[in-house]
């Protein structure tokens, strides 16, 4: 099954439209899509127990982030092979995890306010968590995935690595508008092989990223089991999973984000998203 945030309201995509889950539940789910993770298995039974038809057309210009209001956002770093390899990175023993901060949240279209002359871009998959996890098992992981969706991990290099000798990772993945996602969320039984989506990005139609989540260092039952050890992944939560070769920074000479560029993100079996990077805006007078 395939769902959206359509307007702020969450609905299951179809191929003929959407099924606004509100109206067709009448009222006993949603109508936001942070409202139905909190009931999320009870929501996916309901959900798939019958096809309903749609209650409206699918509008594009509409959709926003499938969770637009997580209150833990992870990511995880040096978390592809093959990237990790060609940099010279010894493979982490166990995952690399930093934040970003929800309020970068944001949808699966429109434009992002470069920060800097070093802003980089990061293709990931995004999972979304169903039911809450404390102390989950790998092998019990994927029970508490509500579902897949696709994400930028957008990073400022610079602030980055502020202060010098003391680089940090969350404050310049986490400005505004740096943790795009979209533009569907999929459930993990909808996928070919949920261990190995394809995802891709595309910078002025020039790829530049593309991989799938097979060559994944900790795949996503470890990255579940070993976050849950630590804390109490909550409803609606996100994990990006980190980023294949070919971001910006790694690039001879090193190529960064520019005003005007257009990143396009892919996933067959999730959409597409598209960003256009616009200059910083001047501050306003005090
Ligand atoms: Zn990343």
């Amino acid at each position: 099954m395939r769902f959206a945030n359509q307007a702020g309201r969450f609905v299951q995509v179809l191929d003929d439209g959407v099924v606004d889950i509100a109206q067709a539940s009448d009222g006993r789910f949603g109508p936001t899509p942070a409202a139905v993770f909190d009931e999320w298995d009870d929501f996916v039974t309901w959900a798939a127990a019958a096809e309903r038809p749609a209650t409206g057309p699918l509008r594009e210009e509409l959709l926003g982030a499938p969770s637009p209001a997580p209150r833990q956002v992870f990511g995880v770093g040096a978390n592809y092979r093959r990237h990790v390899e060609e940099v010279g990175w010894p493979l982490p023993e166990v995952p690399l995890i930093f934040t970003k901060f929800p309020s970068s949240v944001t949808g699966p279209a429109g434009d992002i306010e470069l920060t800097g002359p070093r802003v980089d871009w990061e293709v990931e998959t995004v999972i979304v968590i169903g039911a809450a996890a404390r102390r989950v098992a790998a092998a019990d992981a994927w029970r508490h995935v509500a579902g897949i969706t696709l994400g930028q991990d957008i990073s400022d290099r610079d602030v980055q690595n502020l202060p010098k000798d003391y680089p940090q990772f969350s404050l310049g993945k986490s400005l505004p508008g740096f943790a795009p996602i979209g533009p569907c969320l999929v459930t993990p039984d909808s996928f070919g092989d949920r261990n190995a989506v394809e995802i891709a990005c595309a910078v002025n139609g020039a790829e530049v990223q593309r991989d799938t989540t097979a060559d994944l260092v900790f795949d996503v039952a470890e990255l579940i089991a070993y976050l849950s050890g630590m804390l109490t992944l909550l409803p609606g939560d996100l994990i990006f999973t980190g980023t294949p070769g070919g971001v910006g920074l790694t690039m001879d000479p090193p190529r960064f984000l520019q005003p005007g560029d257009v990143l396009e993100s892919a996933a067959p079996e999730i959409g597409s998203m598209r960003h256009r990077f616009i200059a910083a805006k001047e501050q306003s007078p005090s």
